[in-house]
């Protein structure tokens, strides 16, 4: 009778202490740490390509944890490791090293994992791209993912914890869209609307980004409080995870937070959306050519993330 409990109970404090001290989900991991200054660096090297200099670290600062920047321009000191399995997530694509993420980001998945482990039908959350040992730019990928606040959830449901290493490379998360994105398909379910709906609901979330189908679903299938549908935004792609992006965590003055979301729920421009995916406008043909984008350099990110290289 009691074995359970006990298990879950070691389980827990065995994800507490963590596989190294680096992994640990407490802001207290790096508070003795110095913080990320500026280090002198060469023309040269600040006109390099910022992915090329952070794409291959391979671990985090020894900093105090500071998101440096905006979500994609910018880096991390002093990230934090989410470790690769825990009692209620796993972590996927091993190989791509980037389950690194601020701690308020890495508490902030544990905590969404153990909601999502009480759904019907749900172990847990795999858990995808957070962010590179030391944020920036990447090699292959997202925009954003650079200063540890961005993480990407997987839309298949977990039936179990216990996948290898190599069953976390080769498995696939699952579609939830139809239509091209203006509906949810019938891989969708209250729970995902469940999860979604928390985790929109954590003061700690600044938006979620989500294909329009499944932010028109949630605004039609919502009958309790509608506050929170404010912050699920739809966008592009998103239809095999979703992507919370945290806020800047108070005191860190040097991360530069985004416009706000607009008031309201948002349900009528994802309706619009919707209606542009299944009735799409004519081209304009006066509209200007997109400018094609340059990559960044160690120049364009905050001058504190010349330290977060330089330090071991
Ligand atoms: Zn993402």
């Amino acid at each position: 009778m009691i074995r359970p409990i006990l298990t879950a109970t070691l389980a827990l404090a065995l994800a507490a202490c963590g596989g190294s001290n680096r992994s640990a989900n407490l802001d207290a991991a790096t508070s003795g740490m110095p913080p990320a200054t500026a280090q002198p660096v060469s023309a040269v090297i600040s006109s390099k390509s910022a992915k090329q200099l952070f794409g291959y670290e391979a671990t985090a600062s020894e900093q105090r944890s500071e998101p440096l920047g905006f979500y994609s321009k910018g880096c991390a000191a002093g990230n934090v490791q989410l470790p690769e399995t825990g009692p209620t997530w796993q972590a996927m694509r091993l190989s791509r090293n980037r389950n690194w993420a601020q701690p308020i980001t890495v508490d902030f998945i544990q905590d969404l994992s153990r909601f999502a482990a009480q759904q019907p039908g749900w172990a847990g959350l795999y858990v995808g791209d957070l962010s590179q040992p030391k944020g920036g730019p990447m090699l292959t990928g997202h925009a954003s993912h650079q200063i540890g606040l961005d993480a990407d959830i997987w839309m298949l449901p977990p039936q179990r914890l216990n996948l290898s290493t190599a069953e976390r490379e080769s498995i696939s998360s699952i579609s939830m869209r139809r239509t091209r994105g203006a509906y949810v398909n019938s891989s969708w379910t209250q729970q995902h609307h469940e999860i979604l709906k928390r985790a929109a609901s954590d003061p700690r979330v600044e938006r979620i980004f989500v294909f329009p189908g499944a932010k028109v679903q949630m605004c039609d299938d919502e009958t309790g409080d509608r506050a929170y549908l404010r912050k699920i935004r739809p966008w592009y792609g998103h239809h095999y995870h979703f992507h919370v992006r945290l806020s800047c965590p108070e005191g860190a003055t040097n991360c530069v937070a985004q416009d706000p979301v607009p008031p309201g729920d948002g349900c009528a421009d994802a309706r619009a959306w919707q209606n542009n995916i299944l009735n799409p406008p004519p081209p304009d043909p006066n509209a200007p050519a997109p400018t094609p984008k340059r990559d960044l350099t160690l120049a364009d990110l905050p001058a504190q993330c010349s330290g977060v290289l330089a330090s071991r």
